[in-house]
Parts: C-alpha cells; structure tokens; sequence
C-alpha cells in the first residue's frame, strides 16, 4: 500500500508554519512512518527524520539500516550515518539557528537530553498535538487497511466460538488467539488478552496458568497489525449457562455499547460518546465498576488520538477511528467487556468490527 507523503509534508508544512513551529524531529513512534513509510528500529543507534521548515526533510538512519528504506528522493533526503559518526552532532548541525522544535513523544530521552545540550536555544516540546491534527482524520487508503484489519478479527471472533475453551490454560487459548489473528491475515499479532473467571476484573490481564472451567466467563481481548495499521477487538464469552445476574449485567454493557456507537457522528464530542456508554451503565448500578475511559483512537498505533474520554471537548469529524469498548469489572468475581473499532462517516457511524458481539455461549 502506498500513500501520497509529499502531500503529507506538505500539510504538515502547513501546519508548522500555522503554530509557528521551526522543526520537527520524528524518531520511534508513528509520525516516521506517516510521514515516509519507514519505521525506526527502537534501538541505541538514532534513526531520526528532521523536518526544518523551508528546508528539504532529512531521514537520519544507521548506516546498517539504509537497505530497509524504501527512497523517496522527491519527499526526504537519506543520510545514512556511520558507526564512527555522532548522529546527535548531525542533528544539532541541521538545528542550527532554529528556535521552536517539536519532537516525536515516543523519542528516547536519552537523545532529547542530548540534543538540549548541543542545541540550547532551542525550545523542545512534544510533537503530537501536531502530528495528532494531520493524522486523525484517515484517509481512503487508511480506511481500508483498517477495514481489512477489523474483518480479519471478526474472523477470529466467528471462530472462537466455535472452539472449546475448557480445560484450556488462558496462554493456550492466548496462543491459539494470536496464531488465528495471523492465520486470518495479519503480518503480525500484537497482543491476546484472554481473562477468564475472576481474572476479567482485570481489565489488562495477562494471560496465566489458570485453566479455564465451567461457569467462568472469558474476556478475550486481541488484535494485530494489518499493512502497518492495527486492529483491536474484545469480545467476552461463556463457558457454559450463565447465570442470570450475569446475563442481566451483560445486557446492560451491550445497551451501552451499542448506544455509544450509534452516539458516533460528526459535530459530537469525544466526551459526549463516552457519556452516552457511562449514563447507561451507570443507571443499570455498575458505574463504578466501568473504570476506565470508553475507546482510543486507532491507526497506525494501537492506541493514539482521539481518546473518548469525559474532559475531551474534541469534535468528532469524518475519518476519524477508535474503540468503542466499555466494560464492567465486578472485583474477584467476573469482568465483560466489548470492543468494536468505529469511523466516523459523512453523516454518522461505519462499525468496522462487524462479528456477533452478543454474549457467546461456549463450551
Ligand atoms: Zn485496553
Ligand atoms: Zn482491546
Ligand atoms: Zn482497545
């Protein structure tokens, strides 16, 4: 898949130049391969893309890493650096003169710091509340890498429940999670959240030793990356009958998620959409037990802006994608959560996660 990055230097000139924004420094993290297609090794060596406005952008990589990028001489200048060389000198040289200069979140301190000392009438800040505005809204392109992604775990979805979770360790069934995510299509899986019983109160659990039984309820939490974007999916089954509290608590979620789905569309705000899933939940008596925020956005990174959080006035406007996932965590005893990607349309809604999301019963 390739994308337009000269018009993304080109917007992201824009937008420099609007915040009055000198430099941009993109290392580790997404905005590098936003902005190139290429993605920095998260290694000691400095791979880092420096971005002076007016000037031709320069990818600084190791010289050992030069063969893995793909050039594009009309967008960024290559400079491979030799082990010899001091990448942070190369850096601070092209700085020279700059005042304002934003850089990649993700980057390692260890370079910012350095680049303090040898650039020091520079003012260094964080570069995502800029990268954030060019890379929010997607593009067609991005849609679809998404869509594919999303698609590729409803498979998986479909076929779990099919499969027979009892008598399976949460890492078997983790493993054979992250093994489906490949088989259905993804380069890679990136994580297989699987709780089970009392470990889905546990919003984040790693998967463990313990077998997973009658009468228990599992969170199956997972996702990978599709051409470079991700794909993130819950999904809470049941081994055997549940009982009827927990069927009662599960209806409530479902109500929930469903209504902060169809809450999605332009002109709303990130909050608002997190209300409508906290209201409800709240007024079925579990509100303190739905303990975190009600989605991220979704892209290139697994997580990033926007977050569909209370205190996030952002305006939802067309491209934009992220979870609509709460849950209800009931401390030593069960959890249940369901998580589905959406994207923000024209006019409203378009669920990229399209599986049964009802409580599946399995054995
Ligand atoms: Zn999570
Ligand atoms: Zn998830
Ligand atoms: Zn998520």
């Amino acid at each position: 898949m390739t994308h337009d990055y000269g018009a993304r230097f080109d917007a992201l000139s824009q937008l420099m130049k609007g915040d009055s924004v000198d430099a941009l420094l993109a290392s580790v993290g997404a905005d590098l391969p936003y902005l190139t297609g290429y993605e920095a090794m998260p290694l000691e060596r400095l791979t880092m893309l420096v971005v002076v406005r007016g000037n031709p952008p320069v990818l600084l990589v190791p010289e050992l890493e030069a063969p893995r990028v793909v050039q594009r001489p009309d967008t960024f200048e290559l400079r491979p650096w030799g082990e010899t060389e001091d990448p942070i000198a190369i850096v601070a040289d092209l700085l020279d003169g700059v005042d304002s200069v934003v850089i990649g979140d993700q980057t390692w301190a260890t370079f910012l710091l350095d680049l303090e000392r040898l650039v020091p009438t520079a003012g260094f800040r964080i570069a995502s509340p800029l990268t954030r505005e060019l890379r929010m809204r997607k593009e067609g392109a991005e849609l679809d890498a998404l869509r594919r992604a999303a698609h590729g775990t409803d498979r998986v979805a479909a076929r779990l429940q099919e499969t027979q979770f009892s008598g399976l360790r949460e890492v078997d069934l983790s493993r054979l999670v992250s093994e489906l995510v490949v088989e259905e299509g993804h380069q890679v899986a990136t994580f297989a959240i699987v709780a089970s019983g009392p470990n889905g109160a546990s919003p984040h659990h790693e998967a463990g030793k313990r077998i997973i039984g009658e009468g228990d309820a599992v969170v199956v939490d997972f996702g990978g990356r599709w051409d470079g974007y991700c794909s993130d999916t819950t999904r809470t089954f049941h081994v055997g009958e549940p009982t009827a509290e927990y069927r009662r608590i599960f209806a409530a979620l479902e109500e929930a998620q469903t209504a902060a789905v169809e809450a999605v569309r332009p002109g709303v705000t990130a909050q608002d959409v997190d209300r409508t899933a906290r209201n409800l939940i709240e007024r079925a008596g579990y509100g303190q037990f739905f303990v975190h925020r009600t989605g991220h956005g979704i892209g290139l990174e697994a997580h990033e802006h926007p977050y569909i959080v209370e205190g996030n006035e952002l305006v939802l406007e067309p491209g934009m994608t992220f979870s609509i996932e709460p849950g209800i965590y009931l401390p030593d005893r069960f959890g249940m959560r369901i998580e589905d990607i959406v994207a923000v349309t024209g006019d409203g809604v378009e669920r990229l996660n399209r599986s049964d999301r009802s409580l599946a019963i399995v054995d």
